[in-house]
């Protein structure tokens, strides 16, 4: 059987980096078994859902390097979710309720006040035809409930009923079906919850393997029901931690927080992005992948811890820096280009400077210093200038190359008398304005003489 997968967003906001660890478990875990990826968008709500936000996903996954082998569409399926909640309602698995959320809240305190749990006493179940009519006729609709297979012969007395798997990240799991209310499938409104369309489609689509989030663990019990109701095997399931951010808070396509749009905005390589959203909160180290062939040779779903984990975006620095110090030209010359780096420079500079940067983007402030003058000019005293002038007149003739640094450096001490950092800060910051950077060495034959004296204070 070829592995299938799925990552399921509702296209309702961008998605965030929690979002994004689930769409890798999947990409990576199909990828180790050379499996099928598919992208479902579960947009049953179609006032919230938009076709925009379905775009701006795959936009936030192709720029990660998630291709998916399909894209489907959950309201374009109605017909098939339709079909599923008629075979449950003649099989009376799917039945109608009427009650509004107030009476719901009271039935429940009047539960629990008994010390009886807190779930739907499945009241419903006892109304007539005459009842509903009734119940029909005050004006109420129905929101459908699915009928939990947690009883012997009579619904009422449920007994504990376990539902287990074995969870591709967290083992041997177990769900008591007593200890749910049936849950609804269909609202008053006639819409969907995600519950049913959900099964419905791992069924016709051939999912093998549904990875989402720990925050589903209970729907997995209720699904897998579900499956067996409609005659039809249950997928393997995988659950992995959530991520919060570094206060702890959880994350949410609505706040916008740590969405992958914006840590793309902030110019961070999608490799380090991805390395992060995959290896925080696993047992793994966290270190930054070229690629995700090589993320997924370090993939273990089963290394994910099972509390929440903090995602740090400080950490997100470290990893982008490693990864750019290492850019090779190529990697990066048109979004060098379009930083306005370019010529025959280019790549001397850019192997110059990479070393340096946090972010590709930060290439630009070094490119404005080299082809045009050093940052706001750091303020000489009168014997660092009368020391600068007379270093500056040192300067070897050109050709110039990686020794010419050197070369001048050499000769300005054997003048001057100065070594160590009195002599190569104040000329640092004559050449660039800032006291720290790359390799003088390797910035000097990039200014050229003419560049390099445009400097002398
Ligand atoms: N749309 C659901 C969610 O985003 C999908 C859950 C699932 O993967 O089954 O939570």
């Amino acid at each position: 059987m070829t592995v299938t997968v799925r990552f399921a967003p509702s296209p309702t906001g961008n998605i965030h980096i929690g979002n994004l660890r689930t769409a890798l478990f999947n990409w990576l875990f199909a990828r180790n078994r050379n499996g099928r990826f598919i992208q479902r968008f579960d947009d049953t709500d179609l006032a919230r859902s938009t076709q925009a936000f379905a775009n701006q996903i795959l936009y936030d996954l192709h720029w990660i390097g998630i291709f998916p082998d399909a894209v489907e569409y959950q309201s374009k399926r109605f017909a098939a979710y339709d079909a599923a909640a008629e075979r449950l309602k003649s099989a009376g698995l799917l039945y109608p309720c009427y009650e509004t959320p107030e009476e719901l809240e009271l039935r429940r305190k009047v539960r629990l006040s008994r010390k009886l749990p807190p779930v739907y006493g499945r009241e419903a179940l006892d109304l007539t035809e005459e009842d509903r009519k009734q119940l029909e006729a005050e004006g109420r609709r129905p929101h459908w409930r699915f009928l939990l297979p947690n009883f012997a012969a009579d619904p009422h007395e449920t007994q504990r009923t376990e539902i287990s798997w074995n969870d591709v990240v967290r083992g041997e799991e177990t769900v008591d079906l007593a200890s749910l209310s049936d849950p609804v499938l269909i609202r008053e409104d006639g819409t969907y919850l995600y519950t049913l369309p959900s099964v419905v489609d791992d069924n016709d689509m051939g999912v093998s393997h549904v990875i989402r989030g720990d925050d589903h663990v209970t729907n997995t019990g209720v699904q897998i029901a579900l499956f067996k109701a409609l005659g039809a095997e249950a997928p393997a399931f995988g659950h992995h931690n959530l991520l919060t951010t570094a206060s702890g808070e959880g994350l949410s396509k609505r706040t916008g927080a740590l969405s992958v749009a914006n840590l793309r905005e902030d110019g961070l390589e999608p490799m380090a992005v991805a390395s992060l959203a995959v290896l925080t909160g696993t047992s793994g180290n966290v270190t930054a992948a070229r690629s995700l062939d090589e993320l997924a040779d370090e993939f273990d779903p089963a290394s994910s811890s099972r509390s929440a984990a903090k995602f740090d975006p400080a950490d997100l620095v470290i990893l982008n820096r490693t990864l750019v110090h290492e850019l090779p030209f190529e990697d990066v010359r048109d979004r060098l280009m379009a930083l306005g780096v370019k010529g025959e420079k280019a790549e001397a500079f850019w192997l110059a400077v990479r070393g340096n940067l946090d972010r590709v983007s930060d290439a630009a402030a070094w490119w404005r210093i080299v082809t045009e003058g050093p940052e706001a000019g750091a303020a000489f005293t009168d014997e660092e200038r009368q020391f600068l002038r007379a270093a500056f007149d040192l300067l070897p003739d050109e050709p110039w190359d990686r020794s010419t640094w050197k070369e001048w450096t050499g000769a300005v001490r054997e003048a001057t008398g100065r070594k160590g950092k009195a002599l190569f800060m104040p000329l640092r910051l004559a050449l660039t304005g800032r006291q720290s950077g790359p390799e003088l060495a390797d910035l000097l034959p990039l200014l050229g003489r003419e560049g390099t004296l445009a400097r002398r204070p």
